[in-house]
């Protein structure tokens, strides 16, 4: 009989859980992706431009390949999507090749943010795999 309450218990408990984390799981990501979403990073076209800009940026990840000119870097690099209207600075693009506003593929240096924007980068994007690659 108390085994029988116990499972029962255990059950209950199992299924508040779940309940729990059904709730707050799209709550939370919800919330981060907000403040991701207001976290304003400092992008540039490419690592060596010179140009560096304000912006929102959408889907931080770590990639070899630049926007633009498509260069292959030989480490990754932290690169995102910008719309070209949305960025405050001169970076490297031109609406030259077309009607905008444009998606384009900007990337981040450590160096161009604060702490705890990168922080926020990393998160989403995952660790700074140069530091694995050697
Ligand atoms: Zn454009």
């Amino acid at each position: 009989m108390l085994r029988f309450a116990f499972k029962a218990l255990w059950r209950l408990l199992r299924l508040a859980v779940r309940l729990m984390v059904m709730v707050l799981k799209p709550t939370f990501g919800l919330a981060w992706r907000l403040t991701l979403g207001r976290s304003v990073a400092y992008v540039r076209r490419d690592w060596n431009d010179r140009g560096v800009g304000r912006s929102q940026l959408r889907d931080p990840r770590w990639d070899t390949l630049s926007g633009g000119a498509q260069v292959e870097n030989p480490l990754p690099l932290l690169h995102g999507y910008v719309w070209c209207d949305k960025v405050r600075g001169e970076i490297g693009h031109s609406c030259a090749h077309g009607p905008g506003p444009h998606n384009i593929k900007v990337c981040m240096l450590r160096e161009d943010n604060t702490r705890l924007v990168w922080r926020r980068l990393l998160d989403v994007a995952g660790p700074d795999c140069r530091l694995e690659s050697g």
